[in-house]
């Protein structure tokens, strides 16, 4: 996912959609309903653990949810439904980051073992307000390895009143002692569903009319970060006037059109080269990102391998995706999609990036023309039971082999090497018996061949070498 900077200074007072938004209790929380569901029955049971890890891309809500347990925890009048009330003097001194109890740590700039040294002094306190001492220790995985082994000491004979909540990105980093110490769960990446639920929502409460479209591309831009669609939505609907337009979201997103996939399918259906050239001078006249124009590329071809492989198309583009699928065979989709890749590895290192791109749309378009994979592999087994055979059979008397030569009409397939290789190969009967020097140009000229159509190069090598 691309990384913007986002400049939200309209009001002095403005609050930012994801914090505006940020869920206050477990009902509010999207797309996460296992892990809130198995939160809540822990706290009515009373047998909540020491530690927990929350796992994580960025913003699916792990801090979010590691707050809401804690001002749930320490809540004095929790409501039947296991909610914190919210207004409570814990709750409010949580939600205010004033509590004397529910201490939040970034692991990231608070590493160094004093730091943890800090914490495990003060853990022997009792809490001052409510029940619970607790520790939010955010990007846990970014402590030294001495602050881990302090932590450690502490969550091996933690106090009864107290807790660790660990958030992640990359649990992978934190050692497995600390690990095996806590219970874990791990937020999924929401659904473009529940993201765009979640827009459409903040779009009512503030009385914005936004497009489904435009509602979709944002949720999909996202890429399953809830506090990135806020973001990127906060920063649409400075740039917009009156409703959110799909066109609104490109232009701010720096998004490319859709069209221009669609345009190129049809290229390739027409083989007309002339678009190629023509998305790549657009692409770099607006000044598109290159990569973000790989990647979504790369998602085009998929969408539409998946298609031919029984997966349901993009519902907002069906019908383009149901003719676009019928351009290729699936054979062309993965030589499409490897070509791509190959692009995206080579670009950085490309003389320029615009003949980079060019000659890539090209191979694009001429992907029809391409010979199947399986008739070379036919043409090479030829070749093959061509060879054996001509090595079986004992040399010829020359009589004879003189004989058989003079047979063969002038349009024989021992003719000189075609300028270029056909299309589509035809089957080949056996070669007849042939002098030495004749074999050896046929066997070139099969090679030669053979190499055009793989796209390599043939190596002589001298005998014996
Ligand atoms: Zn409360």
């Amino acid at each position: 996912m691309n990384h913007y900077f986002i400049l939200v200074a309209t009001m002095p007072d403005y609050q930012v959609l994801a914090r505006k938004y940020r869920p206050k209790i477990f009902r509010e929380v999207f797309g996460q309903d296992p892990i809130v569901q198995t939160l809540k029955n822990a706290i009515k049971k009373g047998c909540t653990a020491h530690a927990y890890l929350f796992c994580g891309s960025r913003g699916t809500g792990k801090t979010t949810l590691a707050r809401i347990l804690a001002k749930a925890l320490n809540c004095s009048s929790l409501t039947a439904d296991t909610e914190p009330c919210n207004s409570c003097t814990s709750c409010r001194q949580i939600a205010a980051g004033s509590s004397l109890d529910v201490l939040e740590i970034d692991g990231a700039s608070n590493r160094g073992i004093d730091d943890i040294k800090t914490i495990a002094e003060s853990v022997g306190y009792c809490p001052a307000h409510g029940q619970w001492k607790i520790y939010i220790i955010d990007e846990v995985h970014m402590l030294t390895k001495e602050a881990f082994n302090a932590l450690l000491k502490t969550l091996e004979e933690p106090p009864a009143n107290v807790k660790f909540f660990f958030a992640t990105t990359e649990s992978h980093k934190v050692p497995a002692t600390i690990l095996s110490r806590c219970q874990r769960f791990n937020l999924k990446r929401l659904p473009l569903e529940a993201i765009s639920e979640k827009l459409r929502m903040i779009a009512s409460d503030m009385a914005i009319t936004i497009d489904e479209t435009a509602l979709a591309r944002i949720a999909t831009f996202a890429d399953g970060g809830l506090r990135d669609a806020e973001s990127l939505f906060d920063q649409i609907i400075a740039f917009s006037e009156g409703s959110i337009t799909k066109e609104a979201v490109q232009e701010v997103l720096g998004l490319i059109p859709h069209e221009l996939f669609f345009d190129l399918d049809q290229a390739v259906a027409s083989n007309d080269i002339r678009v190629a050239f023509n998305i790549a001078q657009k692409l770099f006249l607006e000044g598109k990102d290159l990569h973000h124009f790989l990647e979504e590329l790369h998602a085009h071809f998929k969408t539409i391998l998946l298609s031919k492989l029984g997966s349901e198309a993009d519902p907002l583009r069906k019908e383009k995706y149901e003719a676009s699928n019928k351009i290729y065979t699936q054979e062309q989709c993965l030589a499409i999609l490897e070509m791509i890749a190959e692009t995206q590895s080579n670009i950085k290192t490309a003389i320029s990036e615009q003949i980079a791109l060019e000659s890539l749309l090209i191979k694009i378009v001429r992907v029809r023309l391409r010979v199947p994979l399986e008739h070379i592999t036919r043409k090479l087994i030829q070749i093959e039971q061509s060879l054996i055979q001509l090595k079986e059979k004992p040399t010829a008397e020359p009589a004879k082999a003189e004989v058989k030569t003079h047979e063969t009409p002038p349009a024989s397939p021992q003719a000189p090497p075609p300028p270029a290789p056909a299309p589509a190969p035809r089957a080949m009967e056996a070669p007849p018996i042939m002098h030495e020097g004749r074999k050896k140009a046929h066997y070139d000229t099969l090679v030669q061949f053979a190499s055009v159509e793989l796209d390599a190069t043939v190596q002589h090598k001298q005998k014996g070498k």
